[in-house]
């Protein structure tokens, strides 16, 4: 249920509500936008009366919220969130964010990959050092040396770093490197111990959408974590299983305007996951452009070949310096406000 605060009313007047609503056990959560002040009530709801609401003086009108996820509901929060995730970078209601990099994190390269990308306009540097792989045998990740070595290239390049956790141990060692964006991938998209976890910090969430997952199963995940008070989420599609078989996924541009309707969390878009083909990657990247993402995530190795995982996919630096012109003009006439 929201309640709709009249814009005449006082500080006081919205503490004593707020008030009233915890003394019905309750959680209130308030949002101020530019043209209305919002209260989202959570919780068992059919506690409260809704006519008793509209009463109240300060209250202009109450809508009932049948969605099941409430705090990444637009209407608990009709404005765009923005994700502050360091280093200047921010994410959604206009900022546009590139994260790039390998798929994992292998060693040296990461840091002349990490050149690379930023020079030709990446805002963060991405790799996995725990690799969720279908099989138990595939190369699973460097562990701890990866962060270290993804947290060496974050000081040397100035941008922010993205890097997947799998298990809710693990949390301490991405606290104690301060890892900018914690990434929950697509095998991990319901695993509600985890998200809970991650939900306990304030560390930006990058969270994909599942393999088989839907949008209201995607946004039920973010329920899970804003749940425990972690409002940094951003959500990402990344491709979903069909019955197509050309491509590793089949990437569901569509997503990004119906998540955009129904939440006010940054959408980000994965084509390498998506597509799983070097050369389908950038027309998916534009593709997720110009339906209005909040940004990309693109996998870049310098020597595709050799990668360790996901080398199908990756963009060479070079691929990667023209895809990204062509990107950022897609994305100058999508926000030219912006741009
Ligand atoms: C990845 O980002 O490398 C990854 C494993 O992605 P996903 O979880 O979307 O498969
Ligand atoms: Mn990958």
């Amino acid at each position: 249920m929201i309640a709709i605060v009249r814009p005449n009313a006082t500080e006081d007047q919205l503490d004593h509500f707020i008030s009233w609503i915890e003394q019905k056990g309750l959680t209130a959560h308030v949002s101020k936008g530019e043209d209305s002040t919002i209260v989202g009530l959570i919780g068992d709801t059919s506690r409260v009366d809704p006519f008793l609401i509209e009463s109240m003086d300060i209250i202009e009108r109450v809508q009932r919220v049948s969605e099941p996820f409430k705090q990444a509901n637009r209407k608990f929060h009709p404005e765009d969130t923005v994700v502050d995730c360091g280093h200047g970078v921010k994410v959604g209601g206009g900022h546009f964010a590139v994260i790039a990099g390998p798929c994992s994190v292998e060693g040296e390269n990461l840091m002349a990959i990490g050149r690379r990308v930023k020079a030709a306009g990446a805002t963060m540097l991405r790799g996995g050092a725990y690799k969720p792989r279908t099989s138990p045998y595939a190369y699973q990740g460097m562990g701890e040396e990866g962060l270290d070595l993804l947290c060496e290239a974050r000081e040397e390049l100035d941008m922010p770093i993205v890097t997947e956790i799998m298990d809710p141990r693990d949390i301490d060692l991405f606290l104690d490197r301060k890892i900018d964006v914690m990434q929950i991938g697509a095998r991990n998209s319901q695993n509600f111990t985890l998200l809970r976890e991650v939900g306990k910090t304030q560390v930006p969430i990058l969270l994909k959408r599942g393999i088989s997952g839907t949008v209201d199963e995607l946004l039920m995940a973010a329920e899970y974590i804003m749940s425990e008070g972690n409002p940094n989420v951003m959500l990402c599609e990344r491709g979903i299983r069909s019955y197509e078989t050309r491509t590793r996924n089949t990437f569901d541009v569509s997503a990004i305007a119906v998540l955009h309707h129904l939440t006010h969390l940054p959408v980000i878009a994965d084509p390498s996951h998506a597509a799983g083909y070097t050369r389908y990657v950038p027309q998916m990247a534009m593709a997720g452009t110009a339906a209005g993402a909040d940004g990309l995530e693109i996998e870049v190795h310098n020597a595709p070949a050799e990668a360790w995982s996901d080398g199908a996919q990756a963009l060479t630096p070079d691929i990667f310096d023209e895809a990204m012109e062509k990107i950022m003009g897609i994305r100058s006439i999508v926000a030219p406000e912006v741009a």
